[in-house]
């Protein structure tokens, strides 16, 4: 069987299903499945090989960092080479030459580290990606299940309705108003109808009505059809180039650092091109001539300098702590596409979510409803469809409009095994469909043959938000029928007359009348539906356009339907309030309605809020919708379109928007917000696909706890930020008052000794720093994040913080060079001054972590609960002392063991500047980031 032959749109479905020797009603078996799948290979587009991991392994040497190590080593070699050859100064030499080695294997170090984190990134977002395929409902052994497109095979039987994208090539068996979007092959924007007879062999791709084509979208109705082609062999995969797959771009934050570590290596620059020629015109100034044996020194403390000036770690760090994000969210259910989505989320300031479903339960019952000019109550909740109507009439007073509705109507209510009663379909219709039950009235039976009645259902209009009606064209007894159930004000523009007391009134004497009843519905917080009914002649019936036949309508009747709000989303309404983010709902339901729910859950707090329609909106200009939407909070009757405008309003008052949608006319409006939310359980796929944030619950809470997840991530790159930024300038600092403040040897420490070796500086970077700051990325919220406003996007993340970094660093730096000097006027030997001056900024860093931890100071919170913070801490402590005792380390790094005492002193009096500082803070309650 070779499916490209098979010129599928000229055959009989007849013969289509042979050739693919697949039954209609059953479909493929599962071990027929394997085998195809087998035989033919998934249903995917072959994808650009990814690029190799030797490359991506090489990637991290184009990073500026790295680069800068590497001048590191060239210099190293250079003195090394200098050493040998000139000044003969041979131990100086082999220092020089296990330097140039360390920060080689460093390098690589940090490279394998990066290409372990790029790679591990690579997978993780390959399993997100893998979460977020799209499925198809299929029919296989006999029963319908959703099934992941990239599983299907030919002689698939699928089922697509509005919203879906269709994946392999399909020929059409059963088409209900099937309309799908092609542009992607054909070009033509606008939406083709499907039908189902076989079509002569010189029928162009454009014209082949009885085809579904790979990446098209159903905009309208449902349709079954056979998969005839998958994966490569489909229209889409002859003209696909190649897929390259998307590469992961780097968030705002990552630029951001970007950007700053660009700064930092001018700076670095700068300085090391300073003490160079400082150290050089000092010697000269000194001696008259530049003493030979001294460049090698002088080189070092400029290597150790350029080191010291660079946060090494902080590119790789941060992107764990990204990835760390994405984990964390995906826990909560909210599934992300891209890292960067993490931090917006945190910065959310506005949100905008659909009312159905979302906010409420979408466990809709009638509880009311009015029809032939009298009011009837239902009791009984949930599905079970036993309740009486009240007052039990139980004349024909009220039994058209509940055929009607049911007739108009494709959910259904089925028992399981534990005599349950289940829904099915959509639960606004499942509600009419248990109203109907209670009184006794079911579509299967409508539509079963018998004497006296004999009902069609002959064309499905199905439901969509902007139109905001469903209609069936029903033939009864030979005559032709629209039935058209929607919002009540849109029927209510549509009709012509109304069923009052057994006979057909002219609607426009009644308006007011039906207009009351509604309100006083949706006033009860209840969602209405009104049904109609028009006689058709056959052709307007079979062929005529939507609009055609949704107009001179009848009215039967309005349900009043209660979708409970769900419980714990007034919760979450009021944290989110108390962090400064505004909760906005949009609904097409009624006005009233909106508002009475609104109320209830707290996005409003007065009865009579302002709620604005669709319909004004349409007549608001942007700039009078500009002044509206900051104090705006409910939107009703409004179309999708509607919704991309009030986003843009509020983005042009600098607002971050999240907005949710489930329709496929919600995915414009989805991407123009700063993070698109669509629903995992009942979103359509075009929107899982235009989405950030995929809600795997549909639940509003979920949004509620991705913002805190966004926010506590960025609280904790903050914290490793500011502790990585310390690091730096208190390194820099101490190595530069060493140029300038020693200036004739003291003790056996010469004019040119660096405070500390660049070797030093890099085991601090890469080390006692670079792992606590890591840990720092797990670490749980500070408790107040969520009483704080949104943070602003526009101002630097470093923004408050460069005060408390400067003055750390600097406290930190000035006692690191006073520890240096101390020793030096001891008359210890280099390398003992230069490992005190080592252990006491690793224990200063150390201990700052804990301070670092918090926006205020180190006793708000508990130091220990981070328990991969303290193993980071423990480590970190005892390999920089192992590496000051073990006499390989001595060499290499330029380490000398100390005195016990020593030790003591190096690791407890760091402590003070840390405890000294955020005590000053608390005493004299200083609320500044210092
Ligand atoms: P939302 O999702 O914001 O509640 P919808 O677009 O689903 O809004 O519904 C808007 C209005 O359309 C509802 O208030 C109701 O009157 C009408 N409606 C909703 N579902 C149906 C349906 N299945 N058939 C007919 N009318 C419906
Ligand atoms: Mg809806």
């Amino acid at each position: 069987m070779n499916c490209l032959s098979l010129k599928a749109y000229t055959l009989s479905q007849e013969d289509i299903l042979h050739q693919l020797n697949v039954a209609r009603t059953r479909g493929l078996s599962q071990v027929e499945v394997d085998r195809r799948l087998a035989k033919y290979g998934p249903n995917e587009l072959a994808q650009a090989p990814e690029e190799s991991k030797l490359k991506l392994f090489f990637h991290s040497f184009k990073e500026p960092i790295i680069i800068v190590l590497m001048v590191a080593v060239v210099l190293a070699t250079l003195s090394a080479i200098y050493d040998f050859q000139v000044t003969k100064n041979y131990s100086h030499g082999v220092a020089a030459v296990y330097e140039a080695v360390a920060i080689a294997i460093l390098i690589f170090v940090n490279a394998f580290i990066a290409f372990y984190q790029a790679n591990s990134a690579r997978k993780s977002l390959a399993a997100l990606a893998q979460m977020s395929h799209h499925q198809i409902n299929t029919l296989r052994d006999g029963t319908w299940g959703p099934v992941d497109t990239t599983q299907l095979v030919p002689g698939d039987i699928v089922a697509v309705k509005m919203g879906d994208f269709i994946e392999g090539d399909v020929r059409w068996l059963k088409v209900a108003e099937l309309q799908v979007n092609e542009s992607h092959l054909t070009g033509e924007a606008d939406a083709i109808t499907k039908a189902t007879q076989a079509l002569a062999e010189d029928t162009q791709l454009g014209d082949q009505q009885n085809m579904g084509f790979s990446g098209s979208t159903v905009v309208n109705g449902n349709g079954i059809g056979v998969i005839v082609g998958t994966g490569m062999t489909t229209e889409l995969g002859k003209i696909a180039d190649l897929m390259t797959s998307a590469g992961q771009q780097k968030t705002p934050i990552e630029k951001n650092i970007n950007a700053l570590t660009k700064k930092l290596m001018l700076v670095a620059g700068a300085i090391v091109l300073f003490t160079i020629l400082y150290d050089v015109s000092k010697e000269f100034l000194r001696s008259g001539t530049l003493e030979l044996a001294k460049v090698p020194e002088i080189l070092s403390s400029a290597i150790a300098l350029a080191v010291a000036s660079i946060p090494d770690a902080m590119p790789v760090v941060l992107s764990i702590v990204l990835t760390i994000g994405a984990t964390i969210l995906a826990k909560n259910n909210g599934l992300i596409k891209s890292l960067s989505s993490v931090e917006t989320l945190g910065a959310t300031s506005y949100i905008a979510s659909d009312k159905t479903g979302t906010l409420t339960k979408n466990q809709m019952t009638v509880t009311k409803f009015w029809a032939n000019n009298a009011t009837f109550s239902v009791e009984g909740l949930g599905y079970d469809p036993l309740g009486d109507i009240i007052p039990n009439t139980n004349d024909a007073n009220y039994q058209q409009f509940l055929q009607a509705a049911v007739l108009d109507n494709e959910a259904e209510i089925m028992q399981d095994e534990d005599q349950n009663w289940q829904p099915y379909g959509n639960p606004t219709d499942v509600s009419l469909v248990v109203l109907a039950a209670k009184a006794g009235i079911s579509r299967s039976e409508l539509l079963e043959k018998n004497d006296d009645n004999d009902i069609d259902v002959v064309r499905v209009l199905p439901f969509d938000s902007k139109r905001k009606m469903m209609s069936v064209v029903i033939l009864r007894d030979g005559d032709y029928y629209v039935i058209t159930k929607g919002a009540p004000d849109v029927i209510l523009n549509q009709a012509e007359g109304i069923m009052l007391d057994d006979e057909i009134k002219p609607v426009a004497r009644y308006t007011k009348k039906f207009e009351s009843k509604i309100l006083e519905f949706a006033n009860d917080a209840l969602r209405t539906i009104a049904v109609s009914i028009r006689k058709l002649d056959e052709e307007t019936a079979l062929h005529g356009e939507v609009a055609a036949l949704e107009q001179q309508l009848t009215i039967l009747g309005v349900a009043g339907i209660i979708d409970p709000p769900r419980e714990e989303v007034k919760a979450s309404v009021a944290t989110l309030n108390k962090a400064g983010v505004h909760v906005v709902m949009i609904t097409g339901d009624h006005a009233a309605t909106a508002r009475a729910i609104a109320y209830q859950l707290g996005i409003v707090d007065d009865k009579n809020a302002q709620v604005i329609e669709g319909k004004e909106l349409e007549q608001l200009s942007d700039s009078e919708l500009y002044d509206l939407v900051p104090n705006t909070f409910v939107y009703a009757r409004v179309s999708p379109e509607h919704k991309q405008r009030i986003v843009k309003q509020l983005q042009a008052h600098n607002a971050v928007v999240a907005m949710t949608g489930d329709g496929i006319n919600d995915a414009p409006a989805l991407r123009a917000a700063d993070i698109g939310i669509a629903m995992g359980i009942n979103g359509t796929e075009v929107t899982k696909d235009a989405a950030d944030l995929v809600l795997l619950d549909d639940k509003f809470t979920t949004i509620e706890k991705s913002v805190y997840a966004g926010r506590r991530i960025f609280a904790n790159i903050r914290n490793f930020i500011r502790q990585e930024l310390v690091t730096n300038v208190a390194e820099v600092l101490s190595l530069i008052f060493g140029v300038l403040l020693i200036t004739v040897p003291v003790g056996q420490i010469t004019a040119t000794t660096p405070t500390l070796t660049a070797l030093m500086v890099l085991w601090v970077n890469m080390i006692s720093d670079s792992l606590p700051s890591f840990a720092l990325g797990y670490d749980q919220p500070e408790g107040d994040l969520m009483q704080q406003g949104p943070r602003n996007t526009k101002q630097s993340i470093l923004k408050g913080m460069l005060p408390r970094i400067f003055i750390r660093g600097g406290v930190m730096g000035l006692m690191v060079f006073l520890a240096f000097y101390w020793a030096a006027l001891q008359g210890m030997t280099i390398p003992q001054a230069q490992t005190i001056a080592f252990l006491t900024l690793v224990f200063g860093q150390l201990w700052h972590v804990f301070d670092a931890r918090s926006s205020h100071t180190l006793f708000s919170r508990n130091p220990f609960e981070n328990g991969r913070l303290n193993m980071a801490v423990a480590f970190a402590a005892t390999s920089s002392i192992l590496v000051t005792l073990m006499p390989f380390f001595n060499d290499v790094m330029g380490t000398a063991p100390l005195s016990p005492i020593l030790y003591l002193a190096v690791i407890f009096i760091p402590a003070l500047p840390t405890f000294l500082l955020s005590g000053f803070k608390v005493i004299f309650d200083i609320k500044e980031n210092i």
